[in-house]
C-alpha cells in the first residue's frame, strides 16, 4: 500500500498527521467499496466492518502516522475475522445433527434434564462435554475463569466459594430445580490458577481470589512440604484443591437440604490430565465430609433451615 502521496498535497510537516489519516481512510474506503461492488451487495456486516476500520484508523493516526501501524491494524483486522470460523463450525454442526435427526433442535429446545452439574476451569483445553462425549442437554456446566486468559471473569480454577453468587446459584438451580444427582468438581493438572497460587508474585486484585487456593495449601501444608519435587507438589495441590472444592459443595445448605430429604445427591472430585486426555476420579470418601460435618452441618426441619 502506497503512503507517500498526501491526499491534500500539504507540504507542512505539522499537517502530516491529518493528511496521512485522511489518506489512510480514503485508501481503505476505495478498497472496501471495490470489494463491495464486486459482491454486488452491501450487507450489514460489511457496513459495520467499514465503520470499525475507520474508528481504528482514527485512533491510531492520532498517536502516530507510521506506515507500520496501518499494516498492524490491517493484520488485527484479519485476526478479528477469525471469529467467523465459529459460525462455519456452527453451521456444520447443525447440518450434521439435522442429517441424522431432523427433530434434534426442536426437541432440545423444549426442556433440559441434565443428570450432572460440573464445576470446572475455563481453560480452553478442558471442555467437559467434549472430554466426556456428552451431548447438549446432558451436563449443566459452571466454569471459572483462569486468571491469565483474555476473558476477565471473577474466579479461578474450579473454585467453589461461598460468596460466589454465580457458582452458588448454579448449584442451587441444578440441585433444587433440575434435580441433578451428581455434582462434579473437575480440576486439571497444569492449571495456571493453581500454579499462580504457589508463587509469591503480585498479580493485583486477582490475588484475593488466588488466596482461596493458598488456604488449601495451608490446610495441607505438612503433606505438601514433604513433597520435594516441584511438579509433583503442583499436581498434588491440583488434587487437594479439587477435594476441598468438593467439600465446599457438601457445605452448602442446598446440598445438605437435598440430603435431609433423602435425595441421593453425589459429590465427585475429578482431575483431568492434559497430557493423556484421561479424567481421574479422586474417589472422595464420604468420611472426608463426615470428619468436618460437625462444623458445617446445617440443621433443616420441614425443608427449612432452623
Ligand atoms: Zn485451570
Amino acid at each position: 500500500m502506497s503512503h507517500t502521496s498526501s491526499y491534500l498535497g500539504d507540504e507542512d510537516s505539522d499537517h502530516h498527521e491529518d493528511s496521512d489519516f485522511i489518506s489512510g481512510v480514503k485508501i481503505l474506503d476505495t478498497e472496501i467499496t471495490e470489494a463491495l461492488d464486486a459482491q454486488l451487495s452491501i450487507t450489514e456486516e460489511d457496513l459495520i466492518k467499514n465503520s470499525i476500520i475507520k474508528r481504528s484508523l482514527s485512533t491510531s493516526f492520532k498517536k502516530s502516522t507510521s506506515i507500520g501501524e496501518v499494516d498492524d491494524f490491517r493484520s488485527i483486522e484479519k485476526d478479528d475475522n477469525n471469529y467467523k470460523k465459529l459460525f462455519d463450525g456452527n453451521r456444520s454442526f447443525v447440518a450434521s445433527k439435522l442429517q441424522s435427526d431432523p427433530e434434534y433442535f426442536m426437541r432440545l429446545s423444549k426442556s433440559q434434564s441434565p443428570k450432572y452439574v460440573l464445576i470446572g476451569c475455563a481453560d480452553s483445553r478442558v471442555p467437559p462435554d467434549q472430554l466426556t462425549q456428552t451431548e447438549p442437554g446432558e451436563i449443566f456446566i459452571h466454569r471459572n475463569g483462569k486468571y491469565n486468559v483474555s476473558v476477565l471473569t471473577l474466579s479461578v480454577a474450579n473454585l467453589v466459594v461461598n460468596t460466589d453468587l454465580n457458582c452458588m446459584s448454579v448449584i442451587q438451580y441444578a440441585v433444587e430445580v433440575l434435580k441433578v444427582k451428581h455434582v462434579i468438581v473437575m480440576g486439571h493438572y497444569g492449571c495456571g490458577g493453581v500454579k499462580a497460587s504457589m508463587e509469591k508474585k503480585y498479580h493485583g486484585l486477582i490475588d484475593n481470589w488466588l488466596r482461596n487456593i493458598k488456604d488449601v495449601q495451608r490446610l495441607h501444608w505438612q503433606e505438601l512440604q514433604n513433597i520435594t519435587n516441584e511438579s509433583e507438589k503442583f499436581r498434588r495441590l491440583v488434587e487437594l484443591n479439587v477435594k476441598e472444592q468438593a467439600l465446599n459443595v457438601c457445605k452448602t445448605a442446598v446440598v445438605q437440604k437435598a440430603w435431609s430429604k433423602g435425595e441421593n445427591v453425589h459429590v465427585h472430585g475429578w482431575v483431568y490430565d492434559l497430557e493423556s486426555g484421561i479424567i481421574k476420579d479422586l474417589e472422595i470418601e464420604q468420611t472426608e465430609w463426615f470428619n468436618i460435618k460437625p462444623i458445617y452441618e446445617v440443621e433443616i426441619t420441614h425443608g427449612k433451615r432452623k
